[in-house]
């Protein structure tokens, strides 16, 4: 079973207590956009196998949205952090990386 660490509140909830939000950190695009940048917001996603950023509320708990990196595979978690990072933290990053060293963004 997933468990993450609501970065929030500090609880450490299981995944009956989550709402996945999907891919994290994705660039918006607003109505100035080109059709194809829009077609790529809207549709295109990476789905990789392994290290991956996510969305998730704690729906059950505080309700509030964060991050979480995750490994696809194993449900391995190399940290969380609050929704309104822009980019994952250093020490989000060197957790990946001190345990998938083959990793690259
Ligand atoms: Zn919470």
């Amino acid at each position: 079973m997933l468990t993450l660490r609501c970065p929030c509140c500090g609880v450490l909830a299981d995944e009956t207590e989550l709402a996945p939000g999907g891919t994290a950190h994705l660039r918006r695009e607003g109505p100035e956009a080109s059709d194809e940048a829009f077609e790529a917001y809207m549709f295109l996603r990476d789905n990789p196998r392994g290290v991956h950023f996510e969305r998730w509320r704690h729906a059950f708990g505080c309700g509030k949205w964060f991050h979480a990196a995750r490994c696809t595979v194993t449900n391995e978690v190399f940290g969380t952090y609050p929704a309104q990072t822009a980019a994952p933290p250093e020490e989000v990053l060197e957790a990946i990386r001190r345990r998938r060293p083959e990793w690259e963004r």
